[in-house]
């Protein structure tokens, strides 16, 4: 992902490169403001949330085949604790309240930082059918852990495997009460 950005934003003024030797990759300044862009990563944020030996996935309409599943994730917003963007996408996806509970690992490829967690269903979550609530989804399902759908992102294996075996890294807790605090 190598977005070229010639003008600010902000102002309109053209944008200079800055070259610093510390930095492998220069990045850009506008020449009347102080506005900088820099060519960093994305993070996405996907859950594997599975309950009574089922998972939930979504099918996503971009998939490049409309067979294939996926967990549900999406892009950190500023300012967002990723575990709160589980929290939100797992919510805004699929409409189930969810708890992450361990971090199962991390994935880069072509410009996505991947964070995986895993999660438990929030004492504020129904077990109703996941109802399919934004546009970029086509379906979402339950699925039992032992017939699990062909996957849009083979990486996804290992850390289902990984949730499945509680192979995960706890979380330090600071999400304690994410429901109270508005997340979600
Ligand atoms: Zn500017």
């Amino acid at each position: 992902m190598n977005i070229s950005y010639s003008f600010c934003t902000s102002c309109g003024e053209p944008l200079q490169p800055i070259s610093d030797p510390g930095l492998e990759q220069p990045f850009r300044e506008c020449s009347s403001c102080d506005f900088k862009i820099w060519n960093d990563p994305k993070v996405v944020a996907a859950t594997v949330v599975t309950h009574k030996e089922k998972i939930l996935l979504v099918q996503r309409i971009d998939a490049p085949d409309e067979s294939l599943w996926s967990l549900p994730a999406g892009f950190v917003n500023k300012n967002e604790n990723p575990e709160q963007t589980a929290i939100r996408e797992v919510s805004e996806e699929t409409g189930i309240k969810c708890l992450p509970i361990q971090v199962l690992g991390l994935n880069y490829s072509n410009g996505i930082i991947l964070i995986v967690y895993k999660a438990e269903l929030s004492d504020k979550s129904d077990i109703q059918t996941p109802v399919t609530a934004v546009n970029e989804l086509k379906n979402t399902g339950w699925h039992p852990l032992e017939d699990i759908p062909a996957l849009q992102f083979p990486h996804d294996w290992l850390y289902i495997d990984r949730a499945i075996r509680n192979q995960g890294l706890p979380l330090d807790g600071s999400l304690a009460d994410p429901f109270e605090q508005g997340i979600a």
